[in-house]
């Protein structure tokens, strides 16, 4: 098995079925990448985009994801950080590791859609919007029902 050095982004609507080596496949529109994992064994690494799994750096050249990449899952166990194109490779970890670090994980996704759904009951701003033009909907259809209402009445 041959480790890879660099991966090079390509931006694609929708990666492939057939991943080169190499190759960091960059989707936007899905927010996410998804490459061949560096250590050659082939293994298909996705890297979903979010404020809680992995940032991507794009500066008109390189890319660079954040967090590290650890493929604890696989046989290889590899971990490495893509830094400017370029494979920086970090120590393994153990097993005691992986779990402290699945464990933050959660916490951090649990914390953050705790305090989104927070910021959202702070501040309804959409929903004082949608208050707003809900009264304009209905007394549109209180006259068109009292309308229909009157020619039921008045044709019996
Ligand atoms: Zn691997």
């Amino acid at each position: 098995m041959t480790r890879v050095s660099k991966l090079v982004p390509e931006f694609v609507k929708l990666a492939p079925p057939e991943l080169e080596e190499g190759v960091l496949y960059v989707s936007m529109i899905y927010g996410s990448a998804v490459h061949k994992c560096c250590c050659g064994c082939g293994d298909k690494v996705v890297t979903p985009f979010s404020p809680t799994d992995w940032k991507l750096t794009f500066d008109g050249e390189t890319v660079s994801l954040y967090p590290s990449i650890g493929n604890w899952s696989f046989k290889c166990r590899s971990h490495y950080w893509i830094h400017e194109n370029r494979i920086e490779w970090a120590p393994q970890w153990s097993q005691k590791q992986v779990e402290t670090g699945r464990a933050q994980d959660r916490r951090a996704k649990l914390g953050f859609f705790a305090a989104r759904r927070d910021q959202a009951e702070a501040a309804p701003v959409s929903a004082a919007q949608e208050h707003v033009k809900a009264p304009g909907l209905w007394d549109g259809m209180k006259t068109w029902l009292s309308r229909k209402l009157q020619k039921h009445l008045s044709k019996s």
